[in-house]
């Protein structure tokens, strides 16, 4: 939960409060398409756990770090990002942390330059 204990939107999802279109799901996270996407495929992969960021995972997060790296590779796979695909936390706001609630970022379906900054 954030600071001020009000719902983050990605929680509202999660919680089916606000609509999304949800491509894959499992017991410990959820695939959303992005909405404002800046790859022809962007999806989000959520944990379904309130994590604010990566700055604040803890030891016992352990296992949902792994499934949210899971979930990228079981996308990928079955929408057949055979030339590949990019993975990106933005942590904070020098890195364009614009929502408070841990987040993969899944982009694919252009070749991407390196870095990104
Ligand atoms: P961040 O900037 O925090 O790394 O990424 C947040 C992402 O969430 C952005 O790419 C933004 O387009 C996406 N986003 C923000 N609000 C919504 C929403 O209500 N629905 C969906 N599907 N994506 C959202």
């Amino acid at each position: 939960m954030n600071p001020n204990d009000e719902k983050d939107i990605f929680q509202k999802i999660i919680d089916r409060e606000i609509p999304a279109e949800i491509l894959m799901e499992d017991g410990q996270c959820i695939v959303i398409r992005d909405i404002n996407p800046g790859a022809p495929v962007h999806v989000l992969i959520i944990p379904k756990k309130n994590i604010l960021r990566l700055a604040e995972v803890q030891e016992s997060d352990v296992s949902i770090l792994g499934s949210l790296l899971l979930m990228a590779q079981k996308f990928a796979q079955t929408h057949g990002l055979s030339k590949g695909f990019r993975v990106v936390i933005n942590n904070g706001p020098d890195a364009g942390e614009s929502v408070p609630h841990l987040h993969v970022h899944l982009l694919a379906g252009k070749p991407m330059i390196w870095p990104p900054c």
